[in-house]
């Protein structure tokens, strides 16, 4: 099966983002909705081989690369902040 990198760069990178804020740090529910809300908007990295995983490694250390996932995941924790969903019933 292919696996989407993207979800594996943006697991990564989501955590010390919201390091400084009080209640997403803490909050698995609004971390969901960030990482749907950012891999929404970026593409998706689909690999196979092993290969493509070196690739995928390189590309995460490309700097343009990783401000656009930082920039992406900004964006959804904005959107998150201003509309947290965890009070709505859980699914
Ligand atoms: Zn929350």
């Amino acid at each position: 099966m292919p696996k989407n990198y993207m979800e594996v760069l943006v697991d990564s990178m989501l955590p010390p983002l919201v390091r400084s804020h009080e209640h997403l740090k803490d909050c698995l529910r609004c971390q969901e909705d960030i990482r749907a809300i950012a891999l929404n908007q970026l593409q998706p990295l689909y690999m196979v081989s092993d290969k493509g995983r070196i690739y995928a490694k390189l590309k995460e250390f490309d700097h343009q690369f990783q401000s656009d996932i930082i920039q992406a995941l900004s964006r959804a924790m904005a959107v998150v902040e201003d509309n947290p969903h965890h009070e709505e019933p859980s699914f």
